[in-house]
């Protein structure tokens, strides 16, 4: 059986601090009109990596 990938969400990402993968910790940045928006950064440090946009709820809008 091969391992799954969940495309969205990744789970190491590679820190330019650290100057290698490490595993992320995700957290809640801010709230958007529909969404969320996301921080990643590394585990490890500190160091921020990247930002993700997570979409509301469909039909939970408003
Ligand atoms: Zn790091």
């Amino acid at each position: 059986m091969q391992k799954q990938f969940d495309q969205l969400r990744a789970s190491e990402l590679f820190c330019p601090r650290c100057r290698t993968s490490r595993p992320v910790r995700e957290t809640l940045l801010l709230v958007v009109p529909g969404g969320e928006i996301h921080s990643y950064r590394c585990n490890i440090c500190g160091e921020h990596l990247g930002t993700r946009e997570v979409k509301g709820r469909p039909g939970n809008i408003g």
